[in-house]
């Protein structure tokens, strides 16, 4: 439970209510959750709140493998009627991953593909805003595309982008994720150059300039990381002008692209072992957050039986 800012306890609290319950086999964590123990999110209930939104368990009722969504939009707001329920204006969010069980309304299940690991389908979560950012995109064969960031969600985009069959460069600083992104098949670069298509994941101000500054006249740039609650940017102005650039955010995902995540993830198309980091219990959780991210990209999967 998060009881504020920075303060997270591993407590026995009451059973949680709702449609369907779930025992959890694991929830993977990201750069959401940290926010989230750090500050709180919008997504979350006033505190004392559970969290933690990528999640994979074993439903009570039929016994069935599901990765647990973490929303459901209300399917009729103006949003909605227009085939973008990720930007419903009513969404019920589906949160508490890191806990032992978890309650959610059966519209936010799907059910896991036979043969796939749960920590590899708890990855569906964030893979499918990646598919997400990638429809945003526009992407099509033989498209000259960067990706800046070698986060877990920049090696993502840059996999997905592949299989589009797009020229795919990885810009990071660390040499341990330009090695991921190459073993992706993606080149790997430190520097920026110019691109046709362009995808920012780190989530930072100077991160969203580069991107800008990284875009070819007439190319597409879609800023994916999110920056922190009430910051502004500063933007060079002439390119956006003179140059025609499109700029486009993406957030979130809908349920079919959830099912799409995983596919891929159940096909070995995205490999999610080259993503998985240290498995651990919910009470290594509130250290382990908070490490600073050295190395490779993994993702910390937390499994409440530890
Ligand atoms: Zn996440
Ligand atoms: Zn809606």
């Amino acid at each position: 439970m998060l009881h504020g800012p920075g303060d997270l306890r591993v407590e026995h609290v009451d059973e949680p209510e709702g449609e369907v319950l779930v025992t959890i086999e694991v929830a993977t964590a990201c750069a959401t959750d940290l926010k989230s123990l750090r500050h709180g999110h919008m997504m979350l209930d006033p505190y004392p709140t559970r969290f933690g939104h990528e999640t994979v368990g074993v439903r009570d009722d039929t016994n069935e493998r599901v990765l647990v969504g973490d929303s459901v939009a209300c399917g009729t707001c103006a949003r909605c009627a227009t085939g973008r329920g990720q930007l419903c204006e009513a969404m019920t969010w589906v949160v508490g991953g890191f806990a032992e069980r978890i309650a959610a309304p059966a519209a936010a299940l799907h059910r896991v593909p036979d043969g796939l690991d749960p920590a590899g389908a708890a990855m569906a979560e964030p893979l499918a805003a990646a598919v997400h950012a990638v429809a945003r995109s526009g992407a099509q064969p033989g498209v000259d595309a960067a990706v800046l960031g070698g986060g877990t969600m920049g090696l993502m985009l840059a996999r997905l982008l592949l299989l589009e069959g797009c020229e795919v460069t990885l810009v990071d600083r660390h040499p341990e994720r330009l090695a991921q992104a190459q073993a992706l098949g993606a080149r790997a670069v430190p520097q920026l150059g110019r691109h046709e298509l362009v995808l920012e994941a780190v989530g930072r101000p100077e991160a969203w300039r580069a991107a800008i500054g990284a875009a070819l006249p007439g190319a597409t740039v879609v800023l994916v990381g999110g920056c922190p609650t009430g910051c502004e940017v500063t933007l060079p102005a002439a390119p956006l002008h003179y140059a025609e650039l499109d700029v486009r955010g993406a957030f979130h995902h809908s349920p079919a692209e959830v099912d799409r995540a995983l596919e891929l993830l159940a096909s070995g198309a995205v490999d999610w072992r080259a993503l998985a980091g240290e498995r651990i219990g919910l009470q290594q959780l509130a250290e382990a957050l908070v490490r600073p991210p050295t190395g490779e990209a993994r993702k910390l999967v937390v499994d409440p039986r530890l």
